[in-house]
Protein backbone atom coordinates (compact mmCIF):
# COMPACT_ATOMS: atom_id res chain seq x y z
CA UNK A 1 0.00 0.00 0.00
CA UNK A 2 1.00 3.31 -0.24
CA UNK A 3 1.14 6.60 1.80
CA UNK A 4 -1.18 9.27 0.70
CA UNK A 5 1.92 11.50 -0.29
CA UNK A 6 3.52 8.29 -2.28
CA UNK A 7 -0.01 7.83 -3.72
CA UNK A 8 -0.15 11.80 -4.34
CA UNK A 9 3.32 11.61 -6.11
CA UNK A 10 2.41 8.88 -8.08
CA UNK A 11 -0.28 10.04 -9.48
CA UNK A 12 0.93 13.30 -10.42
CA UNK A 13 3.88 11.59 -12.18
CA UNK A 14 1.30 8.92 -14.11
CA UNK A 15 -0.22 12.04 -15.31
CA UNK A 16 2.92 13.84 -16.42
CA UNK A 17 4.03 10.60 -18.59
CA UNK A 18 0.84 10.69 -20.11
CA UNK A 19 0.63 13.84 -21.11
CA UNK A 20 4.07 14.02 -22.81
CA UNK A 21 2.51 10.57 -24.42
CA UNK A 22 -0.80 12.10 -25.80
CA UNK A 23 1.60 15.03 -27.01
CA UNK A 24 3.67 12.98 -29.07
CA UNK A 25 0.90 10.62 -29.98
CA UNK A 26 -1.07 13.58 -31.73
CA UNK A 27 2.59 15.57 -32.77
CA UNK A 28 3.15 12.30 -34.96
CA UNK A 29 -0.52 12.11 -36.26
CA UNK A 30 -0.36 16.15 -37.32
CA UNK A 31 2.56 15.17 -39.07
CA UNK A 32 2.00 12.25 -41.12
CA UNK A 33 -1.67 13.85 -41.57
CA UNK A 34 -0.02 16.89 -43.58
CA UNK A 35 -1.61 18.89 -40.74
CA UNK A 36 1.41 21.34 -40.30
CA UNK A 37 2.03 21.69 -43.80
CA UNK A 38 -1.69 22.86 -44.53
CA UNK A 39 -1.61 24.95 -41.38
CA UNK A 40 1.15 26.94 -42.58
CA UNK A 41 0.48 27.17 -46.32
CA UNK A 42 -3.25 28.44 -44.61
CA UNK A 43 -1.21 30.95 -42.39
CA UNK A 44 1.08 32.00 -46.12
CA UNK A 45 -2.23 32.43 -47.67
CA UNK A 46 -3.70 34.43 -44.83
CA UNK A 47 -0.69 36.53 -44.22
CA UNK A 48 -0.67 37.56 -47.71
CA UNK A 49 -4.27 38.34 -47.68
CA UNK A 50 -4.22 40.64 -44.83
CA UNK A 51 -1.24 42.28 -46.55
CA UNK A 52 -3.30 43.00 -49.70
CA UNK A 53 -6.62 44.19 -47.28
CA UNK A 54 -4.75 46.57 -45.19
CA UNK A 55 -2.89 48.51 -48.60
CA UNK A 56 0.17 46.34 -49.35
CA UNK A 57 2.99 49.47 -48.35
CA UNK A 58 3.22 51.33 -44.84
CA UNK A 59 0.71 53.88 -44.03
CA UNK A 60 3.73 56.04 -43.34
CA UNK A 61 2.71 57.82 -39.69
CA UNK A 62 5.84 59.73 -39.44
CA UNK A 63 6.13 61.33 -42.66
CA UNK A 64 9.08 59.81 -43.68
CA UNK A 65 10.65 58.91 -47.25
CA UNK A 66 9.60 55.63 -48.08
CA UNK A 67 11.41 54.69 -51.16
CA UNK A 68 10.56 50.85 -52.36
CA UNK A 69 12.48 49.03 -51.01
CA UNK A 70 10.53 50.29 -47.91
CA UNK A 71 7.56 48.32 -48.90
CA UNK A 72 9.08 45.07 -49.57
CA UNK A 73 6.48 42.87 -48.05
CA UNK A 74 9.75 40.85 -46.50
CA UNK A 75 9.97 44.17 -44.46
CA UNK A 76 6.07 45.24 -43.70
CA UNK A 77 4.59 43.95 -40.38
CA UNK A 78 1.15 43.89 -39.26
CA UNK A 79 1.21 46.13 -36.87
CA UNK A 80 -1.96 47.33 -34.00
CA UNK A 81 -2.55 50.71 -34.03
CA UNK A 82 -2.89 50.69 -30.07
CA UNK A 83 -0.22 48.90 -29.42
CA UNK A 84 -2.14 45.93 -28.01
CA UNK A 85 -0.32 43.02 -29.51
CA UNK A 86 1.54 41.13 -26.80
CA UNK A 87 -2.15 41.19 -25.15
CA UNK A 88 -4.00 39.83 -28.10
CA UNK A 89 -1.70 37.70 -29.34
CA UNK A 90 -0.88 36.49 -25.48
CA UNK A 91 -5.02 36.08 -25.26
CA UNK A 92 -5.27 34.94 -28.88
CA UNK A 93 -2.54 31.76 -28.25
CA UNK A 94 -3.99 30.46 -25.32
CA UNK A 95 -7.71 30.20 -26.79
CA UNK A 96 -6.76 28.41 -29.87
CA UNK A 97 -3.04 28.08 -30.32
CA UNK A 98 -0.73 30.01 -32.86
CA UNK A 99 -1.86 28.93 -36.43
CA UNK A 100 -4.50 30.47 -37.08
CA UNK A 101 -3.45 33.77 -35.66
CA UNK A 102 -3.78 35.47 -39.18
CA UNK A 103 -7.00 34.04 -39.97
CA UNK A 104 -8.81 35.49 -36.88
CA UNK A 105 -7.06 38.74 -38.03
CA UNK A 106 -8.12 38.82 -41.44
CA UNK A 107 -11.70 37.81 -40.01
CA UNK A 108 -11.45 41.06 -37.74
CA UNK A 109 -10.45 43.46 -40.83
CA UNK A 110 -13.25 41.83 -42.97
CA UNK A 111 -15.94 42.44 -40.42
CA UNK A 112 -14.35 46.26 -40.82
CA UNK A 113 -12.10 46.70 -37.80
CA UNK A 114 -9.71 49.48 -37.61
CA UNK A 115 -7.37 47.91 -35.13
CA UNK A 116 -4.28 46.38 -37.56
CA UNK A 117 -2.15 48.43 -39.98
CA UNK A 118 0.69 48.00 -42.02
CA UNK A 119 4.60 49.61 -41.25
CA UNK A 120 7.45 48.80 -42.40
CA UNK A 121 9.87 47.91 -39.76
CA UNK A 122 11.28 51.01 -39.49
CA UNK A 123 8.12 52.84 -38.90
CA UNK A 124 7.20 49.74 -36.40
CA UNK A 125 10.13 50.65 -34.36
CA UNK A 126 9.70 53.95 -34.06
CA UNK A 127 6.79 53.61 -32.94
CA UNK A 128 7.37 51.87 -30.71
CA UNK A 129 9.69 54.14 -28.35
CA UNK A 130 7.11 57.00 -29.43
CA UNK A 131 4.57 55.24 -28.17
CA UNK A 132 6.38 53.01 -25.52
CA UNK A 133 5.18 50.08 -26.60
CA UNK A 134 8.61 48.27 -26.42
CA UNK A 135 7.78 48.21 -22.41
CA UNK A 136 4.39 46.51 -22.94
CA UNK A 137 5.93 42.97 -22.24
CA UNK A 138 7.00 44.01 -18.83
CA UNK A 139 4.95 42.66 -16.67
CA UNK A 140 2.56 45.20 -14.80
CA UNK A 141 2.00 44.86 -10.67
CA UNK A 142 -1.38 43.47 -10.94
CA UNK A 143 -3.50 45.73 -8.14
CA UNK A 144 -6.63 43.78 -6.35
CA UNK A 145 -8.11 46.69 -5.75
CA UNK A 146 -8.68 50.31 -6.00
CA UNK A 147 -7.31 51.29 -2.91
CA UNK A 148 -4.25 49.47 -3.15
CA UNK A 149 -3.82 50.90 -6.28
CA UNK A 150 -4.26 54.22 -4.74
CA UNK A 151 -2.16 53.99 -1.78
CA UNK A 152 0.86 52.23 -4.50
CA UNK A 153 0.62 55.85 -6.47
CA UNK A 154 0.71 57.88 -3.34
CA UNK A 155 3.65 56.12 -1.60
CA UNK A 156 5.62 57.11 -5.06
ZN1 LIG B 1 7.34 53.01 -42.93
Amino acid sequence: MMSPKERKKYNADYYKRNRKLRKQISKSWKEKSGYYKKMNEQRKADRKAIFSVLGGKCVNPFNLPHPDWCNDKRCLQIDHVNGNGPKDRKKYKEKYGMFAYYTYILNKIKDGSKEYQLLCANCNWIKRFVQKEHRVHVKQPIFKTKSEKLQEITEK
